[in-house]
């Protein structure tokens, strides 16, 4: 059986758009992406200036540190999970050292503190660090300078 042919010829109106109404389009297009870019809720957000800005204050803070074992840090560590609803703020980030962030992965912790203890006690190395403070990278140099010179 033939199909009656339904679609009314305004539908075909689309493909003769000027090519500044279709520019205009392509322009709108990609206001509308960077814009999705930038929006914290979506799965593109690593790659967004928000998160690029914060993971570079967060490295600043913790001066290229990881907190969890005292290795160098490049990456910033949600504290509590992002995908279980932790925030993008300063509060819930510490600099991570690649392995600890990975090994952590969307483990729920209580505390950043627990969180160390668990990550140091898996990873079998021997955490050095107290949460962020500023004495952070005078602490390290001692205790690398106390092992250099009892080794
Ligand atoms: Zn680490």
């Amino acid at each position: 059986m033939r199909r009656k042919h339904k679609t009314p010829s305004r539908y075909y109106a689309g493909s003769l758009r000027s090519k500044y109404a279709i520019r205009e389009e392509r322009k709108q297009a990609k206001a509308e992406r960077a814009k999705y870019d930038n929006d914290p809720a979506n799965h593109n957000f690593y790659h967004s200036d928000f998160w690029k800005s914060l993971h570079k204050q967060v490295i600043e803070r913790d001066q290229g540190i990881c907190q969890y074992c005292g290795a160098t840090g490049t990456q910033a560590d949600h504290i509590y999970p992002r995908s279980k609803g932790g925030k993008d703020a300063m509060e819930n980030l510490v600099c991570a050292c690649k392995g600890c962030n990975k090994r952590a992965g969307a483990r729920i912790f209580t505390s950043f503190e627990s969180k160390r203890r668990w990550l140091v006690k898996v990873r079998h190395v021997e955490g050095v660090i107290e949460p962020a403070s500023g004495t952070l990278r005078d602490k390290l140099r001692a205790r690398r300078l106390a092992e250099a010179t009892a080794s």
